[in-house]
């Protein structure tokens, strides 16, 4: 089986406080992206679970998030493990907020529900994905939702209206724990409109719900990696993006566009100085 896994962006993220558990209680828009790894998956004769990836550096075998995912799913249907060959295609960049890890492992869990005959509802899928990670459940699902909790209570929104996303992932990688830590110790200045946001979408108002995308940890980055999101998140206005946004805890910014001339050449000039560059459509 060959299967696509979508990236995710946060056209919101508001931590609204820490828990007793030392989870955070979170609010966000998520919208998955046509950016996507693909997964080859392949029974193997006696070898077991194996995982490969075609970037070196990511964990092969029973550490990468895919394997983890399809051991909570035959332990959930309470069947044996299989012989199975699961090779990924990274597309996604790694540690940029998009989620890359968890929509793999989400993949994972459909294709192996689908093939067994679909025993498991997707709610009860992302139940499963629970277990692997707090953004699985989301990955599971896809399209535009709002996520709360930990990010596992999941409500279908409004699609956001047709639009192309470009999508820049600057050169530093982020430290997820760090900015936690951050936003435990300082007043937020600034939060999303989460409400507005939810409204525009479902006047199905591309422009209002681009205008009120905002990410609290932006707020909370080193100097010099906020003044270089910024920077692009400028770039990406001045290009005729009609908002743009931090997704997760960074440092992707992106853009969204309401006409595809307009995006492809803003993809061109931030491409001058942003390695990591895609044109995305929403899915
Ligand atoms: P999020 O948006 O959920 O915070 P992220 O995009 O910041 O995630 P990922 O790309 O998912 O980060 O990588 C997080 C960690 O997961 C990395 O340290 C990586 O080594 C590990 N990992 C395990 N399996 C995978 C996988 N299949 N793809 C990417 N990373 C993986």
């Amino acid at each position: 089986m060959e299967i696509q896994a979508f990236a995710k962006l946060n056209l919101t993220l508001d931590v609204l406080g820490k828990r007793p558990d030392g989870y955070h209680d979170l609010r966000m828009v998520m919208q998955s992206i046509t950016l996507c790894d693909t997964l080859t998956l392949t029974p193997n004769q006696g070898q077991g679970l194996r995982v490969s990836t075609d970037l070196h550096f990511l964990p092969t075998g029973e550490k990468n998030l895919a394997a983890i995912a399809a051991r909570r799913f035959w332990e959930a249907l309470g069947c044996p493990a299989e012989d199975l060959d699961i090779c990924i295609r990274k597309r996604i960049p790694v540690c940029a907020g998009m989620a890359g890890g968890s929509t793999d492992a989400a993949a994972v869990l459909r294709a192996l529900n689908q093939r067994a005959g679909s025993p498991l509802t997707p709610a009860e899928l992302a139940r499963v994905g629970e277990q692997v990670g707090s953004d699985v459940p989301y990955c599971v699902l896809g399209g535009t939702a709002l996520a709360e909790g930990r990010g596992e209570r999941l409500t279908p929104l409004p699609a956001l209206p047709r639009c192309w996303v470009v999508v820049c992932k600057p050169e530093f990688a982020i430290s997820t724990p760090e900015l936690f830590a951050r936003i435990d110790s300082v007043r937020l200045r600034c939060r999303p409109d989460t409400d507005g946001l939810l409204s525009a979408l479902e006047e199905g108002d591309l422009g209002g719900a681009a205008r009120r995308m905002y990410n609290v940890f932006e707020d909370v980055l080193p100097p010099r990696q906020r003044d270089r999101v910024g920077e692009l998140k400028n770039a990406l206005i001045q290009a005729g993006a009609l908002g743009a946004n931090m997704s997760g805890t960074g440092p992707t910014a992106f853009g969204l566009f309401d006409c595809p001339e307009a995006a492809e050449e803003a993809r061109a000039v931030l491409a001058e100085n942003c390695r990591d560059i895609f044109l995305c459509q929403t899915v």
